[in-house]
């Protein structure tokens, strides 16, 4: 869901990203600190004292969030549930799971492991808070602030709406309870949405109290919410909908073999026009060099296809995945997003059977969603 952004360095075996959005909410909160916190706390601080003191608190608070991600991560893959990857963004952290847990007691810590941890950094801060000298104004005041804000964050993620962490432990216990997860899911991204809904309520009631910036940020959220619990429900009632089907039930069958030095009109006209045929393994001497589909017809402008060449319109083998017949549409689905690719092989004993592309996934949803199947 996060594309783009710079690549910071790997920990753990996770890679970590920050999104360009996340320049915004840095310079925010390091702004706000340096400008309205320190100063008003400590009045008789100068401004280079409340800059410094904004900078590395903030650097810190985003340590914090990572550190948070990053145990959400490691128990993650310690329980056979993949994350790759963390990007930091304007609203926080994300740790990308590739799949979704199997069991609701993995689940369940998985989800429970973040906050958990934020709330062990900020008692680690109060702790340094509470242990040094009252000379040491400075960090004092850095700790103090930080330990606050990780409790914040334990409890703000603790609010049961997914894709919440909350609403993560909310959905385990109901899935462990119904042994249902769709079930489940669909009851905890409608307490999301409604978090959702709540934020933005509030966030409008702020404004109207004349707290614009504040008002503003949490309406913001809320939407944010709201969209991530819709778009996580339709994720898995996908998933779920294509769980338990072969490939061989929705590959594409008919697709014959061309020569790489056909041109894209002959293909055309021949193929696509008069026989309605979509895909086409590119092969020379019994070896199959790549695939042309419509897609690959579709982006080469039309006065060039008396031209171009078969060769050159393919996508390459070795730009192809291949999935065997027998495989699970759920994970078809998975090879498609994870390698963001328009279609698939269907292999079999060394030979091409079939084409999986995007829309025959969605064919095949929409008719049984039609079909109330
Ligand atoms: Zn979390």
């Amino acid at each position: 869901m996060l594309k783009g952004g710079i690549p910071i360095g790997r920990l753990f075996g996770v890679s970590l990203r920050l999104h360009y959005s996340w320049f915004v909410i840095f310079a925010v909160v390091t702004w706000s600190l340096t400008a309205n916190y320190f100063p008003v706390q400590f009045p008789d601080w100068n401004l280079g004292l409340s800059l410094l003191a904004g900078v590395v608190t903030s650097l810190l608070f985003f340590g914090s969030i990572l550190a948070h991600e990053l145990m959400h991560s490691i128990i993650g893959n310690a329980l056979g549930i993949p994350v790759h990857e963390i990007t930091l963004f304007i609203f926080g952290g994300v740790a990308q799971m590739s799949e979704e847990p199997k069991r609701p007691k993995d689940e369940f810590r998985m989800a429970i492991a973040g906050p958990l941890t934020s709330l062990a950094i900020g008692g680690v801060f109060w702790a340094i808070y509470f242990l040094i000298a009252d000379g040491w104004e400075f960090a004092r005041a850095v700790s103090y602030w930080l330990g606050l804000i990780n409790v914040f964050l334990a409890v703000f993620n603790l609010i049961p709406g997914f894709p919440l962490d909350g609403g993560r432990v909310l959905r385990s216990i109901l899935w462990w309870r119904s042994q249902n997860l769709r079930t489940a899911t669909r009851t905890a991204s409608n307490v999301g949405r409604a978090v959702g809904f709540l934020f933005v309520f509030g966030g409008v009631f702020l404004i109207f109290q004349g707290l614009l910036f504040n008002g503003l940020w949490l309406a913001l959220i809320g939407w944010f919410l709201e969209r991530a619990a819709v778009g996580s429900y339709r994720q898995i009632s996908l998933q779920d909908a294509l769980k338990g089907h072969s490939a061989s039930e929705v590959m594409t069958r008919d697709c014959p073999t061309v020569d790489p030095e056909l041109t894209v009109d002959r293909l055309v006209n021949d193929q696509i026009l008069a026989q309605g045929r979509r895909c086409f393994p590119v092969a020379s001497d019994d070896q199959v060099l790549g695939l042309v589909t419509l897609h690959n017809v579709k982006s080469i402008p039309r006065e060039l296809w008396p031209t171009r060449t078969m060769r050159q319109a393919m996508t390459p083998f070795d730009k192809l995945k291949s999935v065997p017949p027998t495989e699970d549409l759920s994970s078809v689905l998975k090879v498609l997003t994870e390698s963001n690719i328009n279609q698939v092989l269907v292999v079999e004993d060394d030979s091409i059977v079939g084409v999986i592309g995007r829309d025959n996934l969605l064919s095949f949803i929409n008719i049984r969603s039609e079909l109330g199947a």
